[in-house]
């Protein structure tokens, strides 16, 4: 929609209220309009002034916004700190006409979209994305450091490296335990290998021409700060079928996948000098980058940008660097390591065929892969695509963490075999299929929600209407607890790691490490989302008071 007046007023605040934040309404008398603005501040307690966004929403329903209701908040705010100035106001006044919702109905919203001529739905769509530029505009710099601010993500950045050497030496010991004195760091010619650093940049250039393949349909991101929406090629699927293929020719004209399990720690830290280098192309790159092409989670401090990524979303014309390392030579690297493994695992144990742990794994862990890939659009909602930036990050998490991290249980069983029985084995199949229904559905309904607020087969569902435009789910999965996709995940994870037994606590790292990482970023999710709807976050939070685990957590 187009903005069609904007007005400026200016106003005193006396009294700010509890924890610095400051709600006003206002009822406009404009002619058709009869809505209610309001708006949020978040200030120190000594401020005496605010600056204020507003947005309002024109209105000819009786039941529309009044100012009895309160309508959520604005997104932007402003932090303790600033210098106080005099308040400001803007009042965007939308063009579109009679976009309604009944704030904090928990009805189910078939009733509203009864309510609803098909005209009016149209309204909503307009409106919304209209709303949901004005959500995503906060491309401004955040002042709160994440990760525990620089010596924080220094240390991750130094202990990151230094943990996948070690478990990867541990596990290749005989007996992995946690309390043997850790192992010594091998020559250099064990550690560094120039003809597999060749391989690896082959594998990275293969992903990337299957990447740029005019194959597969073209989607559009999240709006960004500036409006524009990223066009995206969803070929992802495709570069697994095609890698497959090569992978299956190359195997039958000889080439020996062990040579991956021969050289699994050069090939971890060749994947991590790339991931380096990559960083440092990406932060010279984004020095120069504009202000509305900053990720909102950069922060200006150079050595946390490098970790957390300064440029949203850097591109090489048209190849998105981040989009394109998010998941292919990482997680379909994932899978080739997994049947190396496999096929070692053969040939080490001298097996006709590979051992149903093994086989547990790599297909729980296909599967995994292979869902990420087919519905590889869902990847364009997620925190890493619309909120941080590439750098350190995100390419060692991609490129290192997945593929040789993520692949740990099955590096594990080619040298510490472990017998599953088929009742045992019955019961990680479940856990594992549990998982995944939680999470496939989770994240399904809220990328349906997202893509479609008004799809009838979502109209039983409740939400909350927020004053970005968006709503929030209530019921349903998401009604069930905050993040049920971070439960199914977890889930899952605890099932890849029972296949390896419990003769050692190094097969559960994974499980230890995801847990640590989903409850630390459902934290971080939770700020962005309190930040972003205010009160409706908090509402939403009274009524769906579990985060991950129902009762516990
Ligand atoms: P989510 O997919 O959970 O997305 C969080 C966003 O969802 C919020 O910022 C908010 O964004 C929206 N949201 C939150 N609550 C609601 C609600 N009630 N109704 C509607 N929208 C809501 O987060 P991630 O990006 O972290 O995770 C995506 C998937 O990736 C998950 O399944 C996770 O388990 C998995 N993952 C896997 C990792 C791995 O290494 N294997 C690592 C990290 C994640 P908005 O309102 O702006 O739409």
């Amino acid at each position: 929609g187009k903005t069609i007046a904007v007005l400026r007023v200016a106003v005193t605040v006396t009294a700010p209220c509890c924890r610095g934040c400051l709600i006003v309404t206002f009822r406009s008398n404009l002619p058709h309009c009869v809505s209610v603005l309001s708006a949020c501040t978040q200030q120190s307690s000594r401020s005496t002034g605010s600056r204020l966004s507003l947005r309002a929403a024109e209105s000819e329903k009786p039941f529309g916004n009044s100012i009895s209701r309160y309508n959520g908040e604005t997104e932007r705010t402003e932090r303790g700190g600033m210098p106080h100035r005099h308040a400001e106001e803007k009042f965007h006044l939308s063009e579109e006409r009679s976009y309604v919702s009944t704030q904090y109905s928990l009805r189910p919203r078939r009733e509203e979209i009864k309510a609803m001529d098909s005209k009016e739905e149209n309204i909503v769509t307009t409106t919304r994305s209209a709303s949901l530029k004005t959500s995503q505009a906060p491309a401004t710099q955040t002042k709160d450091l994440e990760f525990g601010g620089v010596p924080g993500v220094l240390l991750i950045m130094l202990g990151l490296p230094a943990c996948l050497c070690l478990l990867l030496l541990m596990c290749k010991q005989k007996e992995p335990s946690l309390l043997n004195f850790p192992p010594p760091l091998p020559a250099w010619q064990d550690l560094w290998e120039t003809r597999v650093f060749g391989v690896y940049i082959l594998w990275f250039l293969m992903q990337a021409l299957f990447y740029l393949l005019p194959v597969g349909k073209v989607v559009e991101g999240m709006p960004l700060a500036d409006g524009r929406r990223l066009k995206y090629r969803l070929n992802g699927f495709c570069a697994l079928l095609l890698t497959s293929a090569v992978i299956g020719a190359a195997v039958f004209w000889g080439a020996d996948l062990y040579y991956v399990y021969g050289h699994f720690l050069q090939f971890a830290l060749a994947a991590a000098a790339f991931s380096l280098g990559l960083s440092v192309y990406l932060a010279v790159r984004a020095a120069g980058a504009p202000p509305c092409a900053l990720a909102p989670s950069s922060s200006g401090n150079a050595i946390y940008d490098f970790f957390i990524g300064r440029e949203l979303n850097p591109r090489i014309g048209t190849f998105d660097l981040k989009y394109f390392c998010e998941l292919r030579p990482g997680l379909i690297g994932w899978v080739v390591v997994n049947l190396a493994m496999l096929l070692a695992e053969m040939r080490l144990q001298n097996r006709a065929a590979p051992s149903l742990a093994m086989t547990l794994v790599n297909s729980f862990q296909l599967l995994y892969v292979v869902d990420a890939l087919w519905n590889e659009e869902a990847l364009l909602t997620t925190m890493d695509i619309t909120h941080d930036g590439f750098g350190f990050m995100l390419a060692f998490g991609d490129l290192v963490w997945v593929p040789f991290i993520y692949s740990f249980q099955a590096f594990y069983l080619v040298g510490h075999p472990n017998e599953v029985s088929w009742p045992m084995a019955s019961l990680i199949i479940a856990l594992k299929l549990c998982g995944y229904v939680i999470f496939r559905r989770a994240n399904s309904q809220k990328n349906a929600f997202r893509k479609n607020p008004a799809d009838p087969k979502l109209a039983h569902l409740k939400t909350i209407h927020t004053s970005t435009g968006k709503d929030l789910l209530v019921s349903g999965w998401w009604g069930f607890v905050r993040h049920p996709n971070y439960l199914g995940d977890l889930l899952m994870a605890l099932a890849w790691s029972l296949p390896c037994g419990f003769g050692h606590a190094l097969p559960y790292f994974y499980v230890a490490y995801f847990t640590v990482l989903l409850v630390h970023r459902e934290a971080r999710d939770e700020r962005h989302c309190r930040r972003r709807y205010g009160l409706a976050w908090e509402q939403y939070c009274r009524r769906v008071p579990y985060r991950i685990l129902p009762r516990v957590y």
